[in-house]
Formats: C-alpha cells, structure tokens, sequence
C-alpha cells in the first residue's frame, strides 16, 4: 500500500506538486498520467524518499524515509544511473549485500535472463546503452522482491522483447499484491493493465478513476486524458 497525504514539494516559490492526496492498494497498478511538467517525476521522487517536500508518505504502513520502508520499495527512475564500473552481475552483488537477501542468485539469474541481459553479465555499467542500463534498474529493483514500485517513464527506451516481458512482471506483481505507480505521458502503453489513473496538471490531480468507472462510460484512457487536460481549449 502507498499512502500519499498533501504532498506539496515547491522548487523556490514554484509548487511542482500543489497538495497531492491518493492511495495505491496492494495488488494496484496505478498510472500516474499527465503532460510534461505536470509533476509526475516530481511526485515519484518524492514517493521515492529522494526529495525534502511537506506532507506524509507511507509504505506499507510505514514512513517513507525509514529504513523498513525503503526495504520493501522499489524505484526505477526515468534516466537510469548505474554505477559505472560494476557489471551487470555485480549489481546484482551489491543490491543483495546492501539489502542483505538471501538465496538471491537464481531470482537474479532469471531477472537478467527475462532483460536478454545474459551475454552482458560482464559489461561494466558504463559499457551498456541506455535501454541495457535501464534493465539493470528494473533488475536492481525487482530483486528486493519489493512490496511498492515506482515506474518513472519506464517504457522508454525499451526493445519490445522487453516491454514484453515488463508487462508480465507487472501482471505478476498484481498478482502478489505489490503496489504499483507507473508515471507515463505514452497511455497506450499501459492500456491492458492499469486498475487507477491519475491525471495530473500543474502540480495538482485533476482527476482519479478507476478503470472500472472509464470503461462503463464507454471512454478509453487516451479520451479521458484528453477530456482532462484540453477542457475548454
Ligand atoms: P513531469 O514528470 O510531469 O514531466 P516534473 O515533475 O519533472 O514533471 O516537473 C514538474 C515541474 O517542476 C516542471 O515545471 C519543472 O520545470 C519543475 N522542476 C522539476 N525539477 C526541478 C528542479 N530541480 N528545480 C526547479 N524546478 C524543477
């Protein structure tokens, strides 16, 4: 579960996100939807426990910034930042040891296998193109086994064996309960799987719905976004 309660973060005078208040429950994939600037990336580092903001953020009952909550979250950021002189395998080395898992080794092995990321397991970080090193974020994050994951743009950059195969993750993190935000401006990417959308603009959510109430209307998420964020232009 991810409890987020009158998130407000400023830049100087500037709210990027103006009094943020939703709940993801465990088992929900949640899309965090808007145009650029909106403050998505925002509101996901800020989930993440990477920024200072006012108002109260809870994993799984506990606050964001403690201990117990950053070992059960998972984060994947837009600009992947691996450590340039570890390989692949050896990130995998050091989430386990940071995180102290046990029998980590074949839940890592099929992580790298489900990114292709086999024939690089020996490539430093700074060797691997953009898409290779944002599977080594995907695996990093993954590998905690982690109760809520934060998606920031995760889709691009990708190659479609691995959309692929991050789609079924995530279908199988519904599936164990793990809640999910995924922050996108691309709807059609997660058109088959989101159960609740936020539509942000200008800092603030402007609608919540769940994907049961957008479909007995007849809409489809690219219609409401745009019902939402081109109103009266
Ligand atoms: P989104 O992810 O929806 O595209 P962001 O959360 O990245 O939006 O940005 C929201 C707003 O906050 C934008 O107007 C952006 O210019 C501003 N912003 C983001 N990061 C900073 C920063 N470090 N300093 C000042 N303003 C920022």
């Amino acid at each position: 579960m991810i409890n987020v309660s009158h998130l407000t973060k400023k830049y100087g005078r500037f709210k990027a996100n103006d009094n943020l208040s939703f709940t993801v429950s465990d088992g929900e994939i949640a899309v965090l939807a808007g145009p650029n600037g909106a403050g998505k990336s925002t509101a996901i580092k800020c989930i993440a426990g990477l920024l200072r903001f006012s108002g109260e953020i809870e994993i799984c009952g506990h606050n964001n910034k403690s201990a117990d909550a950053k070992r059960i979250l998972g984060y994947i950021p837009e600009i992947p930042a691996p450590f340039e002189l570890l390989t692949v395998w050896e990130h995998m080395e050091f989430i386990a040891r940071a995180y102290r898992l046990e029998n980590w080794e074949e839940r890592a092995e099929k992580l790298i296998n489900r990114m292709e990321l086999d024939d690089k397991r020996n490539k430093f970080g700074k060797e691997l193109s953009k898409g290779m090193q944002q599977k080594i974020s995907i695996c990093c994050a993954l590998l905690i086994q982690p109760k809520a994951v934060l998606f920031d743009e995760p889709f691009v950059g990708l190659d479609p064996h691995a959309i692929k195969e991050l789609k079924a993750m995530l279908s199988e993190m519904r599936g164990n309960g793990t809640s999910v935000i995924i922050s996108t401006h691309m709807l059609e990417s997660v058109e088959e799987f989101w159960d609740k959308v936020f539509i942000m603009m200008n800092g603030r959510i402007e609608a919540e719905r769940d994907r049961k109430i957008v479909e007995q209307s007849g809409e489809n998420l690219e219609e409401l976004f745009f019902s939402i964020t081109e109103k009266g232009k």
